[in-house]
């Protein structure tokens, strides 16, 4: 490990002998660059160091940064006392703002003195690597995997996983990637873990960081590591080849599309998610699909209804309306539509209205049954609360496969969350 931690020390610092030579100089500079680097202490932080002269007192150096394929330029400023000659340096913490490995950075400095002068580096590009492990990589069609356990059968199942994954995606939903995806292989939970921000779950298996293009899944290089990633990387990929195509400013897609989709791609639906929708449809206790809109319940029970119902829905629309009729709405949401009028533009019914066929479809009346309200129950019930009051399917004893949404720090991401076999 250290001697990997010396080369990826010796890079920096090439790459900061890199910087030093392509500089920019203001005309009438005075300021020099004696050196600029970086250190990647992934997960923790990155430091970004500079040595600069002047003739007179340099009084500012702004370190400017941004992840490659966002538009948003960050800046910090280092901390020195102002002098002709200074050294400072600029720790990012990547810890408070999450960054997941694999992110490539694009930075540069702009000095500043007391005379009015200006420089500004040639920018520096570097990936954040998850340096504790020595990964092997293989590419795929648009994919790059990377991992360090297990042999190359083992990462030729992901890549044919990962491929077949992505034709289904293709065939039926009608979508490719756009952008190649990086996928982080790690061997165990722990190993995730150490990768991912210090609040994860203990039970998370894996995230989808849809806008970078990046996965990072646990998968052990056994029979039944590559049967879970049978299924999480399809879902996985869904979800990126997803937001690629839908990613706007404006607005996204609600959450049972995007999921519904996600679970499509893994192939039929898996007998423990099929019986808590069996048991919802029998009793009339389905979560509505204004519910299903925004981040799905906590509670393992209704997560697993609302990944259930959200596959439904799109199995629904896929059977009755065709593939082609999907992208379209897909292109619809694109231009940054709201829920009712990407459905009313494709379909001619909006979301009750969807909602409505869909029911109907499961042998259901259009409308959801009232829940008798106890004398002692506050007002009415959304369809969250109601759903909590269903009867309960019996558990397998293990949450396997068990999917949850969270939001990313920034409310930038959507996340996939997937429970680890237990
Ligand atoms: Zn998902």
């Amino acid at each position: 490990m250290n001697r990997i931690r010396w080369i990826t020390a010796a890079l920096f610092v090439a790459l900061g002998l890199f910087a030093l030579s392509h500089l920019s100089a203001g005309a009438e500079s005075n300021i020099s660059v004696v050196s600029t680097s970086h250190v990647n202490k992934f997960p923790t932080n990155v430091t970004f160091a500079l040595e600069a002269n002047s003739d007179s007192d340099i009084t500012k150096a702004t370190l400017y940064y941004r992840i490659k394929g966002s538009p948003v330029l960050t800046y910090a400023y280092a901390k020195f006392d102002p002098a002709t000659h200074i050294e400072t340096e600029y720790v990012w913490n990547t810890q408070r703002k999450y960054i997941p490995p694999g992110v490539e950075l694009i930075y540069y400095w702009m000095i500043e003195d007391a005379a009015g002068n200006r420089l500004k580096t040639e920018p520096s590009s570097f990936t954040i690597e998850d340096t504790r492990f020595e990964w092997q990589k293989q590419d795929g069609n648009n994919l790059t995997l990377y991992w360090y356990q297990g042999d190359a059968r083992f990462a030729n199942s992901l890549i044919d996983i990962s491929n077949s994954g992505l034709d289904r995606v293709s065939r039926d939903i009608g979508l490719q990637l756009q952008e190649p995806v990086k996928i982080f292989i790690y061997a165990s939970s722990k190993d995730l873990l150490g990768a991912l921000e210090p609040k994860a779950q203990e039970w998370t298996g894996g995230r989808a960081f849809s806008e970078l293009g990046i996965i990072a899944l646990t998968v052990e290089p056994s029979q039944s590591g590559l049967a879970w990633a049978g299924l999480a990387l399809p879902h996985e990929l869904s979800h990126v080849a997803v937001n690629q195509a839908t990613r706007n400013p404006y607005g996204g897609l609600p959450h049972w599309l995007d999921e519904g989709l996600a679970m499509y791609a893994e192939g039929p639906l898996e007998p423990e998610y099929q019986r808590p929708l069996d048991v919802a449809v029998r009793n009339d206790r389905l979560i509505s699909l204004q519910s299903l809109s925004s981040n799905f319940p906590a509670d393992p029970e209704q997560a697993r209804l609302s990944y259930a119902e959200s596959y439904s829905v799109v199995n629904f629309i896929l059977s009755d309306n065709g593939r082609d009729k999907m992208t379209e709405l897909l292109a619809v949401f694109k231009e940054g539509s709201t829920y009712d009028d990407a459905l009313l533009a494709v379909f001619g019914v909006d979301m009750d209205g969807l909602e409505a066929q869909w029911r109907l479809s499961l042998g259901l009346q259009p409308e959801a049954t009232p829940v008798p309200v106890a004398p002692t129950s506050q007002g009415a019930q959304d369809g969250a609360v109601r759903a909590e009051v269903e009867e309960k399917p019996q558990s397998g004893g293990i949450c396997g496969g068990i999917l949850a949404i969270v939001g990313a720090a920034g409310g930038i991401l959507a996340l996939g969350v997937r429970m680890a076999n237990g």
